[in-house]
């Protein structure tokens, strides 16, 4: 055995593991598990993106590309960052990646160093702690959740924590696991913050297609004072539906694109020819495929928030991406357990999201599976 490196030794393995392995132990006896632990659409790649793969390599397009991305690919992104109000990117300003967690990876490796401190919003995704430790970074954490995890009360924490110190704060918005949607107001605050203390910000915007009610998304990086200090980072794994296909990117300032572009050409060379040349078409042509999972999504959490109100449970009820975190008695981990022994139901627990008290439930799953999953949290007396 070798002696492994201590920066692998840091991090611990991902969160859903045990309680996957319980689920998959249950159906492999034959027992019927309603699995609310996944982080994917339910839902299958909207056609013309599949077509747009096919057409692309029966093109030939099937050798590497340009290590950052391809033209088209780069064009499509920054016409959509200019949409959303973020101009100060051109395509000089862009990293295309297999898969969103690529490109946090490469943006740690390159702003982090060992000692750096990177400050998380609990509950935060569980793999920027794991990415932060990988860096060498160390880490403070403001915790929202006596907020039902909105971050403007928390402002007065965050102005605690951060200092002359801190390299990078991660802001999540939509967020997983809370769904949480800040306000200009929060991201005003942070903004405030960010310059006093000059340090910069990853947007993990992967979620900003999938919003309910009057919910706005806002892009932290077109708040004065940001153009210069955001990595914005996105992906085509949630809004489209297109998890497998590993295909994300993160737009930053040039002098970071120079530095991570190395990390990036040595390591994964590019991402996958086809899959960059379906996702043009995703961004060009892919528009009410995205606004109809939106709206399903939608109508299940609905439909789980008054399932949990009728059985007495108030839940914070999240205004994007699709997961609820549900309060559960303070050992979210025996509960979780508990949940899919007794009831056959996987949940994530809270505290890997530095969230204790909490699970998270994903309602990427049909209506019907996510009453069944109620009604046997409900008949096991776990509610
Ligand atoms: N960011 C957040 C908050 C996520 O939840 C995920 C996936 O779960 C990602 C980034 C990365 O997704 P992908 O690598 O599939 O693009």
């Amino acid at each position: 055995e070798p002696d492994f490196a201590d920066r692998v030794q840091r991090v611990e393995p991902s969160a859903t593991i045990a309680i996957s392995n319980l689920a998959a132990e249950l159906e492999a006896e034959g027992k019927d598990v309603v699995d609310l632990s996944v982080g994917e659409p339910d839902f299958d790649t909207p056609e013309p993106i599949k077509g747009a793969a096919k057409d692309a390599m029966d093109a030939g397009h099937v050798g590497y590309t340009s290590s950052n991305g391809i033209p088209a690919l780069k064009d499509a992104i920054v016409e959509k960052l200019h949409d959303d109000g973020l101009s100060q990117y051109g395509t000089e300003n862009i990293i295309v990646t297999p898969g969103g967690k690529q490109a946090l990876y490469e943006v740690f490796q390159t702003v982090i160093d060992d000692g750096d401190e990177v400050v998380l919003l609990d509950p935060a995704w569980v793999s920027y702690e794991a990415m932060a430790k990988l860096a060498g970074g160390s880490l403070a954490r403001v915790d929202t959740s006596a907020h039902d995890f909105d971050l403007e009360p928390a402002l007065d924490d965050l102005a605690e924590t951060v200092s002359d110190d801190t390299e990078l704060l991660v802001v999540n918005s939509p967020g997983n696991p809370h769904g949480s949607v800040y306000s200009r107001e929060a991201l005003e605050g942070v903004r405030d913050l960010a310059v006093e203390h000059d340090f910069a910000v990853i947007s993990d915007e992967i979620y900003k297609e999938i919003t309910y009610d009057d919910a706005e998304p806002i892009s932290l990086g077109t708040l004065d004072g940001m153009e210069d200090r955001t990595i914005t980072l996105n992906g085509f794994s949630k809004a489209y539906a297109m998890t497998g296909w590993r295909l994300g990117y993160f737009a930053a300032p040039e002098s970071i694109v120079e530095q991570a572009g190395k990390l990036h050409s040595h390591s994964v060379t590019c991402a996958v020819n086809f899959v960059q040349h379906a996702g043009v078409t995703a961004l060009e042509a892919v528009d009410e495929e995205i606004v109809e999972m939106r709206d399903a999504f939608e109508e299940r959490r609905d439909m789980l928030v008054d399932l949990f109100a009728e059985h007495g449970k108030d839940v914070p009820v999240p205004e994007g991406a699709f997961y609820l975190m549900l309060p559960v008695r303070e050992d979210d981990q025996a509960w979780a357990e508990e949940a899919v022994e007794q009831a056959q139901v996987a949940t994530v627990p809270g505290s890997p999201f530095g969230t204790p008290g909490y699970v998270r439930l994903s309602y990427a799953a049909s209506k019907e599976r996510l009453r069944e999953g109620v009604e046997r949290l409900a008949e096991a007396d776990l509610l």
